[in-house]
């Protein structure tokens, strides 16, 4: 099984994601464990719009359709970061 895992912000290790809670159908609080230094935390972690329509759209949740074009290759902490880097 594979699990979310992000960079510590205390020793630079990896923190990976131990349990989630769901908040709402968008939202879900996940608790992350450092195995390097011990550290643990809560993380927040929000659908926060759609980059495509859904085929099956629930009624109840409704989320902002924002086209983009597609990403390639895998999404992680360090994409994202490098991705920010070159749009700053
Ligand atoms: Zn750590």
């Amino acid at each position: 099984m594979t699990t979310m895992k992000i960079e510590c912000p205390c020793c630079d290790g990896e923190i990976h994601a131990r349990h989630t809670e769901g908040l709402s159908d968008t939202m879900r609080r996940m608790y992350f464990v450092c195995e390097d230094c011990g550290y643990r935390t809560p993380a927040g972690f929000e659908i926060l719009f759609s980059l495509s329509a859904s085929a099956k759209p629930r009624a109840d949740v409704s989320l902002e359709v924002r086209p983009s074009p597609r990403l390639r290759g895998g999404v992680n902490a360090r994409t994202t970061r490098a991705l920010a880097r070159a749009t700053c």
